[in-house]
């Protein structure tokens, strides 16, 4: 088990902090960590509590952090306490009761949140075993993954950084009708309602949605297309395709394209359109906080969007930067 070496180096997955811990055997001995930090794994000597300092600090002193274990047993206290509430319960039929109780209401999150008892629910995350990893020249570059609230004009964005053509987008199948400035498997693929349904019906994406009543949709094929070129290739896809895109076969660079929206702009759309606009905001705002909660630990990067020509710079400049510079990527990736 790579785990058992000295220099393993984690993604932590969830955010510590140790003044908070009560479980911790040293408060001031804790090494705060916020989610997505690096970790160097220094010794795993105790099961329980591993030293590890953080990648980039400056400070180089190793403190402890709780172990895969240890932060597994602490995220189902509460199951363990419901077993044992429903154990010592003497009464067969208020067992029986409670027993089933238990499973519905775990069976409504399950439905509710299309979570389930995935490894990918953020209740569920401890570490992810990370490694650098630089592309090398005969290598097929990364997949980029731009991910953004509803309505946060993604599109437009992906188009604007395609400037060479080293650089190909993924465009996405739509049921909205085309734009005059937009042309045909450029933007979009442009299809019907009845040829969407039954592509979808067809498991041909790996995400569609439906956005002020048109259809969206990426498929798996127009993303491998893409990538046989051997071109950075970039795709905008609500974040649930993460689940299927996060493989070696497409290593992908996440970026959230975060909108921020000025007070006097809210101020301003909430006056010029009443209703309409201020609600167009308000969506992109809620959907930006849930696209963190529940996907934030699978970003590698987040694109504070302010206007769209310096998000477009600064999206040309990671992009270069991806070619150049080594990430660290999850160690089934490169194994
Ligand atoms: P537009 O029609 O203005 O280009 O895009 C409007 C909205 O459609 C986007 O902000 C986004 O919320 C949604 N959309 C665009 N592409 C996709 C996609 O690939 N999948 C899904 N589910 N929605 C998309």
């Amino acid at each position: 088990d790579r785990l058992k070496e000295s220099k393993v180096y984690v993604r932590a997955l969830f955010d510590y902090i140790p003044l908070e811990d009560k479980a911790t055997p040293c408060q001031e001995a804790g090494l705060p960590f916020k989610r997505g930090d690096i970790l160097q794994i220094v010794t795993q000597d105790d099961p329980t509590w591993w030293q590890a300092k953080r990648v980039g600090d400056s400070n180089l002193r190793a403190g402890l952090v709780p172990s895969k274990q240890v932060n597994f047993l602490n995220k189902f206290k509460h199951i363990f306490f419901f077993w044992l509430i429903i154990e010592s319960a003497s009464v067969s039929g208020f067992k029986t009761g409670l027993r089933r109780s238990f499973r519905l209401s775990r069976k409504d999150r399950q439905g509710s949140s299309g979570e389930g008892s995935d490894p990918g629910d953020p209740d569920y995350l401890t570490y992810e075993e990370v490694t650098r990893y630089q592309q090398r020249p005969h290598e097929r570059p990364r997949l980029v993954v731009l991910i953004g609230s509803l309505g946060a004009r993604i599109n437009e964005l992906k188009q604007r950084v395609i400037i060479s053509k080293f650089l190909f987008c993924v465009p996405t199948d739509t049921t909205r009708p085309k734009k005059p400035h937009e042309k045909e498997g450029v933007e979009y693929h442009f299809v019907t309602k009845q040829q969407f349904d039954a592509d979808a019906l067809n498991n041909k994406f790996i995400e569609h949605g439906e956005y002020k009543e048109n259809q969206y949709g990426t498929s798996i094929e127009a993303i491998r297309s893409v990538q046989a070129k051997n071109k950075m290739c970039i795709v905008d896809v609500q974040p649930e395709a993460l689940k299927r895109l996060r493989t070696a076969e497409f290593k992908p660079y996440v970026i959230f394209v975060k909108p921020r929206v000025p007070e006097s702009r809210r101020r301003r759309s909430a006056a010029t359109s009443p209703g309409g606009g201020e609600h167009d905001l308000q969506e992109m705002r809620q959907s930006a906080i849930q696209i963190d909660q529940q996907y934030g630990h699978l970003v590698d990067r987040v694109l504070i969007k302010e206007d769209s020509a310096s998000a477009c710079a600064e999206l040309r400049g990671i992009l270069e930067r991806l070619e150049r510079e080594s990430f660290w990527v999850p160690v089934s990736w490169v194994r």
